[in-house]
């Protein structure tokens, strides 16, 4: 029999359904899917809030293509600053909050805003589009916060 995760005198047979590991009646909840280990039975925001290392490697990527990759449409496009900034910066933020899982917050937000600027770098845009485009990332990934 395989002994409880977090009890290792205690023998066991459940096992949590999301990880597999053992787990026994002292520390298992129970959820509508069946019994958790308190890791995995955390409430989904809570684990909202952390993104998981593949998410950050996924949500670079997606930053990184649409960071550059917008900046050169807007390199490409030449003119309107300003509304290619808000258009840019959507862009990117959308797909790095996808691209995460939904997230948002100061670390998705710092994937955005960097990816921003490479793609400033490597292209040539205009600081002026890219500061918008960063603020309009921030903003809808909920860094800043307006009340
Ligand atoms: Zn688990
Ligand atoms: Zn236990």
């Amino acid at each position: 029999m395989a002994r409880c995760s977090y009890h290792p005198d205690v023998e066991t047979e459940l096992t949590c359904t999301e990880c597999g590991k053992p787990i026994c009646p002292k520390e298992m909840v129970q959820t509508p899917v069946g019994y958790k280990c308190p890791e995995d039975a955390r409430p989904r925001k809570e684990q909202l809030r952390y993104v998981k290392p593949r998410q950050i490697a996924v949500a670079a990527g997606a930053g990184l293509v649409t960071g550059v990759g917008g900046a050169f449409l807007v390199v490409l496009i030449g003119w309107g600053g300003f509304i290619l900034g808000i258009l840019w910066g959507s862009l990117v933020s959308e797909a790095v909050r996808r691209a995460s899982g939904g997230h948002r917050g100061g670390l998705v937000g710092g994937i955005a805003a960097g990816s921003i600027v490479i793609g400033t770098l490597v292209t040539g845009v205009g600081w002026f589009t890219a500061i918008i485009a960063v603020v309009v990332a921030l903003i809808q990934l909920a860094v800043i916060q307006f009340r």
